[in-house]
């Protein structure tokens, strides 16, 4: 996968981190300049899978934006699947 393009030039870009689990980008959007439909002002998008979480704040996406497992399924399954991996290798 070529996802490494910088999203620093899209609308309502706030901050991005890559995430580990993907190296992909996680970014922070204003959601409603990106035109994401949203309850709150801000949106962290696992970019690798295009699932999303709102946030009231920019420091509670930017937890968000830290650590995709919390609320991107996929991620959570590569997460889970890499631990199981970790567990056996120490067995
Ligand atoms: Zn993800």
């Amino acid at each position: 996968m070529s996802n490494r393009k910088p999203f620093n030039d899209r609308a309502g870009y706030i901050a991005s981190k890559i995430n580990p689990l993907t190296n992909t980008s996680n970014v922070i959007y204003i959601a409603s300049e990106q035109g994401i439909d949203s309850d709150k002002k801000y949106v962290t998008v696992c970019e690798a899978h295009h699932t999303m979480i709102s946030s009231a704040s920019i420091p509670l996406a930017r937890i968000d934006m830290k650590d995709a497992s919390k609320w991107c399924k996929d991620c959570q399954w590569v997460c889970e699947r890499e631990e199981a991996i970790a567990t056996r290798r120490w067995q």
